[in-house]
């Protein structure tokens, strides 16, 4: 994300024809060497002599070399400076992890294949002398268009919408279901809406979410339901002789199995977070500060909360909430499932997982567990936004009227 400006990504499915895919394997292969030889260039200058080498400085070299042999120079420059730029983010991403004293300070490994080619954008002139980039993609007015791509010439696109914005960089991918080819496109900030409707969000395993107003969506499971077929592929995998040709073949069916799963699971998580904004009209959307990473150490959940994937909902509301003006906030999530959303009384015991209403013992104010947990989520964020704490002896937050009035 930038700072003044917004980025978006467009996905498109490209059709290269058998050719076409031939010189991108091979611009794959070439890129993949380049990037390890300037790895290595980082690291012997700086083994040997002490002396870090820049980005810009990789960029003069591979002027040097283009002008040498012919080998560098029958490849699109673009794409090279990009896999330089790639080995510059790895480098400080490296040295960031090392000023911040992380466990693991992961230093830029030697890559065995590259799977992307991107390139960015250059601008060029008009002739009332604005200066704009080019536009990476040539409409036909057929089902197909065609994607420029530096010295291979043009690829079958299929572009099923338009992109916004001022384009600034294509990368094409291979991945297991063929390829695909996505567009950064930058977009102005949207101005920020005043709230005048806010709602609670209650993530679960059992319903995907509840929200403060009660609505539920159940959770697809996508994981669980393409596991049995999973586990097959898995096991036809491990049966086949290593490297073999079957073994390929196998590997190929499982990384599809796999990309459809994922697929289907961004496709929801993307349309669950537009809808709670549009459809519900929401200007503001609360939720926990969940931190799944750790809540994955549980053995017995780990599947099914990696199968929910809230981490990726969560960031998904904040974009589309950053896209449209709206707001996104997270609240601490102690105690919410376990607090009457009525007299705000503690529960002594807690709550199990498989208990699905919640029954306060001290005024016998009975609700859906979730849909408890999501009011108490807007109660927590009304506070805050107030600049409250959160307690259990605050009355008036539970007054609706009192709690549409902090938001607007
Ligand atoms: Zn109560």
């Amino acid at each position: 994300m930038c700072d003044d400006r917004m980025k978006i990504t467009f996905k498109f499915r490209t059709k290269p024809t058998k050719t076409e895919e031939q010189w991108l394997f091979a611009e794959l292969r070439h890129q993949k060497q380049l990037q390890n030889y300037m790895l290595q260039m980082r690291n012997q200058m700086w083994e040997y002599g002490s002396v870090s080498v820049s980005m810009y400085d990789q960029i003069d070299h591979l002027k040097d070399l283009r002008a040498a042999t012919s080998h560098y120079s029958e490849h699109p420059q673009d794409m090279q400076v990009s896999t330089i730029k790639r080995v510059n983010a790895a480098h400080e991403h490296f040295r960031r992890r090392c000023k911040e004293r992380a466990e693991k300070k992961g230093y830029p490994k030697f890559r065995r294949s590259v799977r992307s080619l991107s390139w960015s954008l250059r601008k060029h002139k008009l002739k009332s002398g604005e200066r704009v980039r080019q536009n990476p993609i040539r409409e036909t007015g057929k089902r197909h268009n065609m994607l420029k791509v530096p010295k291979l010439g043009e690829v079958k696109i299929r572009q099923h919408r338009p992109f916004i914005g001022d384009p600034k960089e294509v990368t094409l991918k291979k991945t297991a279901r063929g390829w695909y080819c996505f567009i950064v496109c930058e977009v102005p900030d949207s101005l920020k809406c005043v709230p005048k409707s806010a709602c609670g969000v209650d993530v679960g395993t059992h319903d995907f979410l509840t929200t403060s107003e009660g609505e539920k969506v159940p959770n697809p499971r996508f994981y669980r339901h393409a596991e049995r077929k999973l586990v097959k592929l898995h096991r036809d995998l491990s049966r086949k002789q290593y490297r073999s040709k079957r073994w390929y073949k196998a590997k190929d069916a499982l990384a599809k199995q796999a990309d459809i799963v994922a697929c289907q699971r961004l496709d929801f998580i993307a349309k669950t977070a537009y809808k709670l904004f549009h459809h519900r009209e929401f200007d503001a959307v609360v939720t926990e500060e969940l931190k799944p990473s750790n809540m994955v150490k549980n053995r017995y959940l780990a599947k099914s909360i990696s199968d929910a994937s809230w981490g990726m909902f969560f960031d998904w509301c904040d974009w589309v909430a950053k896209r449209d003006g709206k707001h996104f906030q997270q609240v601490p999530p102690h105690n919410t499932s376990q607090t009457c959303s009525e007299c705000c009384q503690r529960l002594r015991i807690k709550l199990k997982l498989s208990e699905r209403v919640f029954h306060c013992r001290s005024c016998g104010f009975k609700l859906d567990r979730d849909h408890n947990a999501a009011l108490n989520i807007l109660h927590r964020a009304a506070c805050a936004l107030r600049g409250e704490v959160w307690d259990t002896i605050l009355y008036e937050t539970r007054n609706p009227l009192l709690q549409r009035a902090c938001w607007s």
